[in-house]
């Protein structure tokens, strides 16, 4: 029993973490079939072991407590998630189910399901007055002004109707493809698909960066309206329309379980050749009397199920296996693939991670395999296909020397990964110089891989120090800038150097310091000297930090030459310790903590809240400030919910308190 309480535990937990890269960084680290295949272990544990159904368990929530960066909206009717069905048995038991509470045969209407990021919007008196995403289900994010530069949102309707409609915020693939082109022509990341793209913009601080991103909306819903009363969700479609709002029209009233599976077949073979990506298909009960008796969960509503399409899979071939080098020596293959669109984007190249997953997985150069976009993020190899061998393949070598510098690699005893070891590597170099300028490092806007290859071709950077010592004539000598150009680069390279250390040490590249290491070594060590003279049994000490991770900051921090970049990173004013801004701390703030923390004891947390001049308190009121809840945390997580209380998690914890520099120090 322990352990399958401990297999939930862990599956709650990654769980909870793939959200908040998802809802509120909008930066999804696998792929959503992944991401659904963990939910359904976790249903299936929780189905045979109710008893360890937990409030706050991912499988009942809906979404990510809000980012305290908005204001926040209560909604007046939640907007939930939607249960699933990946098969048409499971699609079979929803419509045997509700036909059988209703008593009678029914009908249903099949909409697509759109790709993009739900948002409930309020007209008053036929003006839109307020827009929201929908955050947790019950609290949502105030985005009504971003909301207002979206072109097929009307402000004002076609009569003076008060009522919430939800709706759909999406990136059309064309408008998706020009807006990546154009961040990587200005050396910015891109994201990975049109659904980031839109909750990427959506959720932007400045609504003028909104405005300059193709947003559009499809409403497919009526939260709550005065006056009007409609009989069925097809003439709640319709009626929106009438309004003025945009619907999606292809939207089928169906009476029988085959008419539903033909409309969904039917999308699932056209769905590339839709304008925008759909993911599935929604199937409502269409009476709107029966859907309020059929009721919710606390999740999903009981008259609604979304039929998600299986990942796409296509055949191409294996034109040649290249091997890259990554910053810290990993040697990857790489295969070329001939041209194949996937899930509605071209893919020609395919990581294979590393030398054992080609030999598992028999692919040879020649080869034709079975390529799916793994979370329509990453292209994936799924297998090869012998039978279509004709004998010229190719078994691929893992390289014996470095293609880049021609140095021996190596492949330490037990690990897949084959190295490059010569620390002057010029492959490493560039890569570690792409990675401290990137998104989650440094963030220097404009220098994303192109322009860095350039810097370093030229000579002008051969460190990150570097970067720092650039003169707008050195970026006029290159092609690529011009006047304005370079004065943006200039710019973002010094504002870069304002970014917390945590960023600093995450963008030095130490070997296995991700940017959660990172957080929790600045937070711990406060200062990077202080963290430069820590033992390896000290770095142990610091949640996060196992015996590998320790090893590898003090080899780090024990190599000349990265004393002498780091100096000269503190020469350049870059942050090298966390600091208070005057006047921040957490006086005035009063926090509840509920449920277990990972990283900390209840004593430790409250103690140091208490220490910065928080105030905590045992009960959630409305004088609460904020909740930090870690799992299992119960009825007062539900109170904070009711009363609108923003609630942190472990992780954005560490966030509220770097970004009031406030520093945790467990020692
Ligand atoms: P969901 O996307 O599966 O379904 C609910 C949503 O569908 C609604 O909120 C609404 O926004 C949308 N929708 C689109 N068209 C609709 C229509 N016609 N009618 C009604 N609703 C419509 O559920 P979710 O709770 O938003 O997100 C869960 C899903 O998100 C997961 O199944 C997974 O695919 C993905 N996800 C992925 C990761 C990751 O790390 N990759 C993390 C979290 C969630």
């Amino acid at each position: 029993m322990k352990e399958v309480q401990e297999r939930i535990e862990r599956l709650r937990s990654e769980l909870r973490y793939h959200n908040y890269q998802y809802y509120i960084l909008d930066n999804p680290s696998i792929s959503d079939h992944e991401y659904d295949a963990l939910m359904q272990d976790l249903i299936a544990l929780e189905a045979k072991h109710p008893h360890l159904i937990t409030t706050d368990s991912p499988s009942q929530r809906v979404g990510h407590t809000p980012s305290a960066k908005f204001a926040s909206i209560t909604h007046g009717e939640p907007l939930l998630s939607l249960s699933n069905a990946f098969s048409k048995e499971d699609l079979h038991a929803f419509f045997e189910r509700v036909q059988r509470q209703a008593g009678h045969s029914i009908s249903f209407v099949c909409e697509l399901k759109i790709d993009g990021l739900a948002v409930s919007l309020d007209y008053e008196e036929g003006l839109f007055v307020r827009g929201a995403t929908r955050g947790d289900g019950a609290v949502g994010e105030d985005i009504t002004s971003n909301l207002r530069t979206i072109r097929s949102l009307p402000l004002r309707l076609n009569s003076e109707a008060s009522l919430n409609v939800r709706g759909e915020v999406f990136i059309n693939r064309a408008e998706f493809a020009k807006l990546n082109r154009q961040r990587e022509e200005a050396g910015e990341s891109i994201f990975a698909n049109p659904r980031n793209a839109a909750a990427g913009s959506l959720r932007q601080l400045d609504p003028r960066l909104t405005a300059q991103r193709p947003l559009d909306m499809f409403v497919y819903g009526i939260g709550s309206a005065s006056g009007d009363a409609l009989q069925t969700q097809n003439e709640a479609l319709e009626y929106v329309r009438s309004l003025g709002l945009k619907i999606n029209p292809t939207f089928k009233v169906c009476t029988n379980f085959e008419d539903i599976m033909d409309f969904i077949e039917d999308w699932q073979d056209k769905r590339n050749e839709l304008p925008y990506e759909i993911d599935g298909v929604v199937v409502k009960v269409n009476d709107l009397q029966l859907q309020a008796e059929l009721g919710s969960t606390a999740r999903s509503p009981r008259w609604a199920i979304a039929y998600k399409f299986p990942p796409e899979e296509v055949v191409t071939r294996v034109k040649s296996i290249d091997i890259q080098v990554g910053r810290t020596g990993a040697l990857t293959p790489l295969a070329q693939l001939e041209p194949v669109v996937v899930d509605g984007s071209t893919v020609s190249r395919a990581t294979l991670h590393n030398e054992d997953i080609v030999r598992d997985r028999d692919i040879r150069i020649g080869d034709y395999v079975i390529l799916r976009k793994a979370g329509d993020v990453i292209p994936e190899i799924v297998r090869s296909l012998p039978e279509k061998r004709d004998g010229n393949e190719v078994v691929f070598q893992m390289a014996t020397n470095c293609p880049a510098c021609g140095s021996v690699t190596v492949r330490p005893e037990g690990e897949a990964v084959t190295r490059c070891v010569n620390s002057k590597c010029p492959a490493q170099l560039l890569e570690k110089l792409i990675h401290f300028a990137s998104k989650g490092a440094l963030d220097i806007e404009g220098l994303g891989p192109s322009n860095v290859t350039q810097l370093v071709e030229s000579g002008l950077v051969k460190t990150a120090a570097d970067f720092y010592n650039l003169t707008k004539e050195d970026l006029l000598s290159l092609e690529r800038f011009a006047d304005k150009s370079a004065d943006n680069l200039l710019r973002a390279i010094a504002a870069s150097k304002e970014q917390p250390l945590s960023r600093v040490l995450f963008g030095l590249g130490i070997r296995l310091v991700g940017a959660e290491v990172a957080r929790d070594l600045a937070m711990a060590a406060q200062s990077l000297d202080k963290l430069a003279a820590l033992s390896k049994d000290e770095l142990q000490k610091i949640p996060s930090v196992g015996g590998k991770i320790a090893q590898s900051i003090v080899d780090y921090f024990a190599d000349p030459e990265n004393q002498s970049l780091v100096e000269e990173l503190k020469k350049h004013g870059l942050k090298m310790q966390v600091e208070a801004p005057a006047g921040t701390s957490l006086e005035g703030l009063v926090f509840v903590v509920t449920g277990r923390l990972e990283g900390f004891s209840r004593a430790e947390i409250e103690g140091f809240l208490r220490q910065m001049g928080g105030a905590v308190s045992s009960s959630v009121s409305k004088n609460t400030n904020y909740v930090i809840a870690g799992p299992g945390g119960g009825s007062k997580l539900t109170r904070a919910n009711e009363l609108g209380i923003p609630v942190l998690s472990e992780i954005e914890l560490h966030e509220f308190l770097e970004e009031r520099g406030v520093g945790f120090d467990k020692s």
